[in-house]
C-alpha cells in the first residue's frame, strides 16, 4: 500500500501465498460488526473491537489440546487466525515453576512462577501477542508491520517480523535502555528513537498507522494482537492439571495482559475444561506509574494519566489504553493492586533470583514486590495458591539491580587469596 514511502529494503513475504483467514471483528460497546481490517476502534461509536469467535465452533478435548505442539497454537480455538497459522509456529509454552522457598518468603502456601523470561524468540510475553498480530498483518494482506513500544515489544516486532520476511518500523522513547534498543537494531527493524514518553510515541504511532498504512500491533492490529495474552492463562490452567490457581498476579502496564489473562480463564472454565470459576486478578505496578492501581483503589471508571516516573519503564505507560478493563477484572474477580517503589521493585528481582533461580526484569520485580505486599496485607491469603507472572527477561535490563549488588572480590590465581576470602 505504501511501498514508495516505506526506505527500508524488503523481501516479499514469504508465505502470502499461504496467508490465514481471520476472525470478523465486534464491537466490545455498540455490538457493531466488521469485517476483518486493521483497525481496532469502532466507527459507529469509538469503542475497542474485538474478535466474533463462532459460538458453534468445535472446541478441542484436554487430550487434543494435550497432543498438540507445544506453543501458544495449541489452542488455537481462542485465538483470532482462523485455520492454520504461518509465521512464529514456535512461540509460548514457557515453564511455570514451583517455589517452596518464595511461597515462604511472601507467606502463601503455595507460589508458581510463569516464567515468560524465556519466552521464544525473545525473552519476555510479548512474543505471544506479536505472534498472533502478525499472522493477522499477513492475513489482512500487509508488508509492513511495526509498533510503539517501551523495549520488550520492539525486539519481540524486529526479531519476528525478520523471519517473517517483513518490514518493521518500530518507535521507542529515547531514552530506552541500551539493552532494549541493541535487542531490537539487531534484527534490522527501521528503529526510531522519539523524543518523549511512551505515552507520545504511542499518539505518534496511531497518526504513523493512519498514514502509510502498516500494521502497528498493539494500534491499529490490538484487536488480535492482545489475544494472544490469553495463552498465558490457558498455559497456566494446563500446566496445572487442568486446574486453577486461588489466585494470580501480573505487572500491568497498558492494562490489556491482566484483562486478557482474565478472559483466558473464563474462556476455559466456560468451555468445561476446568471446573467453574476463576482466580482472583491481582496488579501490580511501581508507585511512580499507577494509573491502574490508583482506579482500582479510589473506584469509578476513568483512568487519570500520569507522567510516568520509575525505573520499571517496560510498564512506565501513564494513559494506560485497557486500564478500565483492567481496573474491572481486578474488581470483579475479588482480586486487589498494589504499587511498590523502585527500591522494593529491586529487592523484588533479588527475592525472585535467589529463591526461584529466575532473572526477571524490572517488571517482573514489581510483580513480585507487589505479591509480598498484598500478602502482608492480607489481600493474597495464606492458604492461596499464587501464580506470579514473570513477563521479561533481567538481563535486559541490568543497569536497575548492579547498585543493589555486592562487588565481587578480586583475587590473584592464588590458592591462598581464595582460602583468605573463604576463611574469613
Ligand atoms: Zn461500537
Amino acid at each position: 500500500m505504501s511501498s514508495s514511502l516505506a526506505a527500508a529494503p524488503r523481501a516479499a513475504p514469504a508465505v502470502a501465498d499461504r496467508s490465514p483467514a481471520l476472525s470478523p471483528l465486534v464491537c466490545r460497546r455498540c455490538g457493531a460488526r466488521f469485517d476483518p481490517l486493521p483497525v481496532a476502534v469502532c466507527e459507529e461509536c469509538v469503542g475497542p473491537l474485538e474478535p466474533a469467535y463462532a459460538p458453534d465452533r468445535r472446541l478441542p478435548t484436554r487430550a487434543e489440546i494435550e497432543a498438540r505442539p507445544r506453543s501458544i497454537w495449541r489452542y488455537r480455538e481462542w485465538l483470532p487466525i482462523l485455520g492454520e497459522p504461518v509465521l512464529s509456529l514456535d512461540t509460548g509454552f514457557t515453564p511455570l515453576l514451583d517455589s517452596p522457598p518464595l511461597a515462604r518468603a511472601l507467606g502463601v502456601r503455595r507460589a508458581l512462577v510463569k516464567n515468560d523470561a524465556v519466552s521464544h524468540p525473545t525473552q519476555s510475553f510479548k512474543d505471544r501477542v506479536v505472534a498472533v498480530a502478525l499472522n493477522a498483518a499477513i492475513g489482512l494482506g500487509l508488508d509492513t508491520v511495526g509498533c510503539a513500544s517501551t523495549g520488550n515489544l520492539a525486539n519481540a516486532v524486529a526479531a519476528q517480523a525478520a523471519r517473517a520476511g517483513l518490514a518493521a518500523w518500530i518507535f521507542v522513547p529515547e531514552d530506552l535502555e541500551l539493552a532494549k534498543i541493541v535487542g531490537t537494531a539487531v534484527y534490522g527493524p527501521r528503529l526510531v528513537r522519539v523524543r518523549g514518553t511512551y505515552d507520545d510515541v504511542n499518539r505518534l504511532c496511531a497518526q504513523v498507522a493512519d498514514r502509510f498504512g502498516w500494521g502497528l500491533v498493539n494500534l491499529n492490529l490490538r484487536s488480535y494482537y492482545g489475544e494472544g495474552s490469553k495463552t498465558m492463562a490457558f498455559e497456566i490452567a494446563e500446566q496445572l492439571g487442568w486446574r486453577l490457581p486461588d489466585a494470580v498476579i501480573a505487572p500491568m502496564a497498558g492494562g490489556s495482559l491482566l484483562t486478557k489473562l482474565d478472559k483466558g480463564f473464563h474462556e476455559l472454565s466456560d468451555a468445561g475444561l476446568v471446573a467453574p470459576g476463576a482466580p482472583r486478578m491481582y496488579g501490580a505496578q511501581a508507585s511512580g506509574c499507577a494509573p491502574i492501581v490508583n482506579l482500582v483503589e479510589r473506584g469509578g471508571d476513568t483512568i487519570e494519566p500520569v507522567i510516568p516516573r520509575t525505573i520499571a519503564r517496560s510498564i512506565a505507560i501513564g494513559n494506560p489504553a485497557d486500564g478500565t478493563f483492567a481496573a474491572r477484572a481486578i474488581r470483579g474477580s475479588g482480586g486487589a493492586a498494589a504499587a511498590v517503589t523502585d527500591e522494593e521493585l529491586v529487592e523484588g528481582i533479588r527475592l525472585l533470583a535467589e529463591t526461584t533461580g529466575v532473572f526477571t526484569e524490572t517488571a517482573g520485580g514489581v510483580t513480585v514486590a507487589a505479591a509480598r505486599r498484598l500478602a502482608r496485607e492480607g489481600k493474597l491469603r495464606a492458604s492461596d495458591e499464587v501464580v506470579l507472572c514473570i513477563t521479561g527477561n533481567g538481563l535486559k535490563t541490568i543497569d536497575a539491580v548492579v547498585p543493589a549488588l555486592p562487588e565481587a572480590p578480586v583475587v590473584s590465581a592464588k590458592l591462598r587469596e581464595v582460602a583468605a576470602l573463604v576463611n574469613a
